[in-house]
């Protein structure tokens, strides 16, 4: 059975005072989890913050984003093995914002979940369509396209060493959720993309949902059989919201067990 993860994404958001009480929630939360993993994916600046506050608990941590490059002149870039200094379980690749106000396009995400392999840790590939390429019936084919580059660079051992969020562009920050039904459709033909190259990493890889999940509407998305739990933006910031979305991911592995 594949383990549940629901990540949160601080975005740039945060404070040195303000950020404690939600490392401490998210620790008294991972505790509480039977099945289900949580983690928070933060600002560079707070590592060391979220590091000392979850070193020893279940919660792991992670970045939000990585350089494609080792090492050198790349003024205001971090590299994947700085962050594995801080201990990350988890590097955010290629999220939505990432690509459409950075200008990071599939070959870049490719490199960049690449580099955060080789350092160790594992990435969260992002993929998702904008809602006129939804309306234009082209989901399928963008998706498509954003996953098989990443999966020409890592090849199928990368894989197994992966998560995948899939993330409707139209949906993240904007309160408009894909339906379980919607979500579900996605992730299966992710999953069987995948199963093309290798039925065993397909089966083994976790795909979250990210797009306005809340706790109210967190349920009917992990029961869905191919969401594997979620990313979660804004409503990771809620110290509430965000344990119980991860309670919900835990309930569902627990009834699946
Ligand atoms: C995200 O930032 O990845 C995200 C899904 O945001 P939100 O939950 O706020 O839609």
């Amino acid at each position: 059975m594949r383990q549940r993860l629901v990540a949160g994404n601080w975005k740039m958001h945060g404070s040195l005072p303000g950020n404690q009480g939600l490392l401490e929630a998210a620790a008294g939360t991972a505790a509480r989890l039977r099945g289900a993993k949580c983690a928070v994916c933060v600002p560079f600046p707070y590592l060391a913050q979220a590091q000392d506050a979850l070193a020893g608990s279940r919660a792991a941590w992670g970045a939000q984003n990585v350089s494609q490059h080792a090492k050198g002149a790349f003024t205001g870039e971090v590299s994947a093995v700085m962050l594995k200094e801080f201990a990350c379980t988890y590097v955010i690749v290629g999220h939505s914002e990432r690509r459409s106000l950075y200008g990071e396009d599939d070959s870049t995400v490719a490199l960049k979940a690449q580099a955060v392999l080789a350092a160790g840790m594992l990435p969260i590939v992002c993929v998702g369509e904008t809602l006129s390429q939804r309306e234009g019936g082209a989901t399928e084919e963008v998706v498509a396209r954003q996953l098989d580059a990443v999966l020409g660079q890592v090849g199928v051992q990368g894989l197994r060493k992966m998560v995948v969020a899939y993330e409707p562009v139209w949906a993240i920050g904007t309160g408009r959720t894909a339906s379980p039904e919607q979500a579900q459709a996605v992730h299966a033909f992710i999953r069987s993309g995948v199963a093309r190259q290798s039925q065993e990493a397909a089966t083994a890889l976790p795909i979250l949902y990210g797009g306005s999940v809340k706790a109210s509407n967190a349920a009917g998305l992990f029961d869905m059989p191919d969401i594997d739990g979620g990313l979660i933006g804004g409503a990771s910031l809620d110290a509430a919201e965000f344990s119980a979305i991860c309670l919900a991911a835990d309930r569902e592995t627990m009834e699946r067990a």
